[in-house]
């Protein structure tokens, strides 16, 4: 059996960077950058006022105070978006609001509540230094700069530099769609009635949403039977218009398990057991070049199985290079025994009380067992063997924020 970090090595390892494409910085959110940023111009790309208030010569306000303020003359009002037209000289200033442009010979700004305006006279209450309140060209960025590096992901203050920088389309890399095919007999759509022996066919749902939160786009196959030419039909299909393919069910050593039989004869196949719990069968390979990951259809095992390995593959695609959720450590609130030789991943309530994470299971761990993962927010990670008693700490993980 490999153990986890040596199922998602390979995995990872095999996982090829999709290429490039312009996208309009409207539609990046959420991308990984496939460039370099540089800033073509100074941003802000001239000295401006950080305040409302008066331009002035620093020096002219070295000794006003409320008691003793000393008074400027007002040589014009600048507002944002217009260049100043005339110079400020000592004992003059020019009123000015924030973000328009600084006056040739002036050197500071005092904010408006330091000063009382009288016709075309202004009186300043206090002192300020040289380049007080100013904002310089380049202060932000630098004409020439290297803003942003490839392999950064786009989030909003990202999107407002790219604007600042005058840039309206960017190179990202792709985000992977993404197949998904349910398998077996016993697997019924929503809507109608459920006959003997059938169930709801919950993964598909599941995992399209799993593609969806890691920003993939996830491309519903339906179901297909235990029938290995319907299956191998949706296989073709699949890989046909597909970055990736994720299949649940079929993986094990039943009777039915056609997953496995298909995939071995489309393509390169390793069949896995991975030493964890729950999720132990799993499926991975490749046919014409896609990859495939056969997911184990017991719900709470597919669900786990895709976040440990196939949402690191999807984000790696995607050109992420920080691929895994942080773990942390929390306290654990009940007794847990881990008897089995593989890593546990129970379902947890994780909580943050007096500055430190608890952790507390959520009853019945049973891999088919949905609920727990609907009660839970993360995991913690049993080491095989491992117990580990109430109040002792735990590795976890969120899942949900
Ligand atoms: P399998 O991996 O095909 O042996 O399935 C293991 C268990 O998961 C069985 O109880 C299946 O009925 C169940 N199962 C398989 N696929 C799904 C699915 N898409 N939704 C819900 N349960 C499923
Ligand atoms: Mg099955």
């Amino acid at each position: 059996m490999l153990s986890v970090e040596e199922a998602r090595k390979r995995i990872l390892d095999a996982t090829r960077v999709l290429p490039p494409e312009k996208l309009r910085i409207m539609d990046c959110l959420g991308y990984v950058l496939a460039e370099d940023v540089h800033a073509a111009e100074h941003i802000p790309p001239f000295r401006n006022s950080a305040m409302d208030g008066y331009a002035v010569v620093a020096e002219d306000t070295q000794s006003a105070s409320k008691d003793f303020p000393i008074q400027l003359s007002i040589v014009e009002s600048i507002p944002a978006g217009y260049a100043p037209t005339e110079c400020v000289a000592s004992g003059q200033a020019a009123r000015i609001m924030t973000g328009a442009m600084m006056p040739n010979g002036a050197d500071a700004v005092v904010m408006i509540e330091e000063t009382q305006c009288e016709k075309n006279q202004v009186k300043v209450l206090d002192s300020v230094e040289k380049d007080e309140n100013v904002r310089f060209a380049g202060e932000s960025v630098m004409q020439g700069d290297l803003v942003m590096s490839r392999g950064k992901q786009i989030h909003p203050p990202e999107i407002s530099m790219l604007a600042s920088l005058n840039l309206p389309a960017v190179e990202v890399h792709k985000r992977p769609k993404v197949a998904v095919i349910s398998t077996g007999d016993e697997l019924t759509p929503l809507g109608g009635p459920l006959k003997p022996g059938k169930i709801r066919d919950s993964n598909r749902y599941g995992i399209c949403a799993q593609i969806q939160e890691a920003n993939c786009f996830p491309i519903d196959m339906g179901i297909a039977t235990d029938d290995e030419v319907v299956l191998e039909r949706k296989f073709r299909d699949a890989v046909g218009q597909a970055d990736a393919v994720v299949t649940s069910g079929g993986v094990s050593v039943g009777d039915h398990d056609s997953v496995r039989a298909v995939l071995a004869r489309m393509g390169e196949i390793n069949f896995w057991r991975v030493a964890m719990k729950p999720g132990k069968p799993q499926a991975y390979g490749f046919i014409d070049g896609v990859p495939i990951f056969g997911l184990p259809g017991n719900p709470v095992s597919s669900l786990v199985v895709f976040e440990l390995f196939v949402r690191p593959a999807l984000l790696k695609m995607a050109g992420h290079s920080d691929l895994l959720r942080p773990t942390f450590q929390a306290i654990l609130d009940d007794d847990v025994v881990n008897r089995d030789g593989r890593v546990n991943f129970l379902r947890t309530i994780i909580t943050s009380r007096n500055g430190k994470f608890h952790a507390q299971t959520t009853g019945p761990q049973g891999s088919g067992i949905l609920y727990s993962l609907v009660l839970a927010n993360g995991f913690i990670i049993i080491p095989a063997g491992a117990t580990i008693k109430a109040g002792q700490t735990v590795e976890a993980q969120l899942l949900k924020c």
